[in-house]
């Protein structure tokens, strides 16, 4: 087999170059074409189109595509941020409250992903109800009795936000009232609350700032 060098590109026209990328999106069926994708199939290689265009996003965004930077968000992280939404909104999230001061994702991010923002909503839930198995600290001693993290996680948090409503317990303030919600141990961990659904509440900053002090009194 003769050795032939890499053809040169540079006079393929930019248009030509879109054009062809274009056809590879097409093909696959995506509106976001990755680099090994479009080697794989495509007309030119990816430097040609870094070359030309200075990066790959900007090639794909010049051709209309997604950029390939946040394909691979884990479903985990978008259920995150539908928490962090819920709570500064304080009630269930419309699809067009995901703007971009109070949300990392838009609403087609999670269209995309789940196949509508309803299936969206419905996986977010079911991905909570899987919250409430408590996580236990791994200890080594033999009988010590068995605790659960201080740490509350993501579904525990979703959980409980969906119990209460978004609104302190306390109070009844809500996002809308200008506060800041939290999730609360009712009885603190440090004094053996557990950290179960049940021992678990949405308190506003006040409140929570209060309780803290109460608290703090009680101990000392
Ligand atoms: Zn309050």
């Amino acid at each position: 087999m003769k050795y032939q060098l890499e053809p040169h590109h540079r006079n393929v026209p930019d248009e030509e170059l879109l054009k062809d990328l274009k056809r590879v999106a097409n093909e696959i069926g995506k509106n976001k074409v990755t680099i090994d994708e479009y080697n794989e199939r495509g007309k030119y290689n990816n430097c040609t189109y870094n070359r030309r265009f200075g990066s790959w996003f900007t090639a794909l965004e010049k051709a209309g595509l997604k950029k390939t930077r946040n394909l691979n968000i884990p479903d985990e992280e978008l259920f995150n941020n539908l928490v962090e939404v819920w709570t500064s909104l304080g009630r269930q999230p419309k699809y067009n409250d995901l703007k971009r001061n109070v949300s990392k994702y838009s609403s087609g991010t999670y269209e995309k992903r789940f196949g509508g923002w309803r299936k969206a909503l419905e996986a977010f839930v079911a991905w909570a109800n899987e919250g409430e198995a408590p996580e236990y600290i791994k200890t080594d001693k033999k009988g010590s009795k068995a605790r659960t993290t201080r740490n509350i996680n993501w579904r525990l948090r979703a959980l409980v936000l969906m119990r209460d409503g978004a609104r302190c317990q306390l109070c009844g303030a809500t996002p809308q009232d200008g506060v800041k919600l939290h999730v609360d141990h009712i009885k603190p961990w440090i004094n053996g609350g557990e950290t179960v659904l049940e021992n678990l509440q949405i308190l506003c900053q006040r409140c929570n700032i209060g309780k803290s002090d109460i608290e703090l009194k009680n101990t000392y």
